[in-house]
């Protein structure tokens, strides 16, 4: 089980670091969690399109984590497949992904730019 404070890996402006790729890799796991979870209320969980990173007699477990966030507000992602919880994630509130999906902006069609890109 792992139990992260995201800032511990994130830039000083607190984006998801360049490499090394498996800082990368978790990095970018635990922000889709956070995306996922930030908005529940406190007690309710949802099923993610985060795979599980858990191995069953040789092959990768089929299933998606679920995140839930708990009444003292922090997450926590676990598999109902293999019964496993994986990640504690602790002091996630104030990262770029906490309020969930990026609000939709109006884009030019063939204009492939984000809104501040
Ligand atoms: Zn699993």
């Amino acid at each position: 089980m792992l139990i992260v404070k995201p800032h511990h890996w994130l830039t000083e402006e607190g984006d998801i670091p360049d490499g090394p790729p498996p800082l990368r890799r978790n990095v970018l796991r635990v922000a889709r969690l956070i995306e996922y979870g930030g908005p529940l209320d406190p007690g309710h969980a949802c099923e993610t399109l985060v795979e599980c990173g858990k191995r069953r007699g040789g092959k990768p477990c089929p299933g998606f984590l679920w995140v839930g966030k708990q009444p003292d507000d922090t997450l926590l992602a676990y598999c109902l497949v293999c019964n496993t919880d994986q990640v504690w994630i602790h002091e996630w509130q104030d990262t770029l992904w906490a309020s969930g999906p990026c609000e939709p902006v109006m884009v030019t069609l063939g204009d492939r730019q984000g809104g501040d890109a």
